[in-house]
């Protein structure tokens, strides 16, 4: 038998989800930001770029402003207000001491006992290839986790240390341990998918809601055998 997944964590107030692209966390996670922002906690958004590489169609310059109103408005959807960009280049990110400290000064500011994130491994599963920039993220967010709460780690900075992380989930792995019920989200979840339309009208020929609802039902649906036949959001907990 299959092991099943254990609830999330409910024991804290603030969240921090950090990815590469607008869409990201779109794509799997905001069922359960929804539900966490019911319940009156505070999750902030982070992109280490503005997409402005993802869409074949637009040049970057156009793309840029874009990607980041689609981006505001899918964090709305499902209540988030708090929406930031670090302006690192769509698809060439390097994993480094820079992108870890422009992450670990987020973390000192927002102070969050939770840390979300993509994917860092290097394939989804089997022989789907990963993103180098999925990857880059992914990995200087769990080494984030850290940095932020050593005061001689990036003390260039100038920002007090928060050692209050206590888990970094990690969204779109393979070898996922941990799911939240994406049941009470799921309709937000979908307006919020829906909201990134210039990418998904570029993407697919399908209608867009209809899109949009199949794929989140169909990634909810995966998780459920394994979360006692509730669609749930999977996530990978590594403690600290
Ligand atoms: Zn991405």
């Amino acid at each position: 038998m299959t092991r099943q997944l254990e609830p999330m964590p409910t024991d804290w107030r603030r969240a921090l989800a950090v990815v590469a692209h607008p869409d990201d966390l779109e794509y799997g996670c905001a069922a359960a930001v929804a539900g966490w922002t019911d319940e009156g906690r505070e999750v902030a958004y982070l992109l280490v770029t503005r997409g402005e590489a993802g869409i074949d169609t637009i040049a970057p310059s156009a793309c840029a402003p874009l990607r980041e109103r689609e981006q505001r408005a899918s964090a709305e959807a499902v209540g988030v207000s708090s929406v930031e960009f670090l302006d690192h280049r769509d698809g060439v990110i390097e994993y480094g001491t820079a992108l870890r400290r422009d992450i670990a000064a987020a973390v000192r500011r927002h102070r969050p006992e939770l840390l979300i994130t993509l994917n860092h491994r290097d394939t989804w599963g089997a022989v789907a290839w990963n993103t180098p920039d999925h990857r880059a993220v992914g990995r200087a967010t769990l080494d984030a986790a850290g940095d932020a709460g050593n005061r001689w780690i990036f003390p260039e900075l100038g920002l007090e240390p928060w050692d209050g992380v206590r888990w970094v989930a990690v969204a779109g792995t393979d070898r996922p341990t941990h799911a939240v019920d994406a049941t009470p989200g799921f309709e937000r979840s979908v307006r919020s998918l829906l909201a990134h339309r210039t990418y998904i009208e570029v993407l697919t020929d399908e209608d867009p809601e209809a899109y949009c609802r199949t794929f989140l039902a169909g990634t909810t649906g995966a998780a459920a055998e394994r979360f006692g036949g509730r669609p749930a959001v999977a996530f990978e907990v590594f403690p600290r």
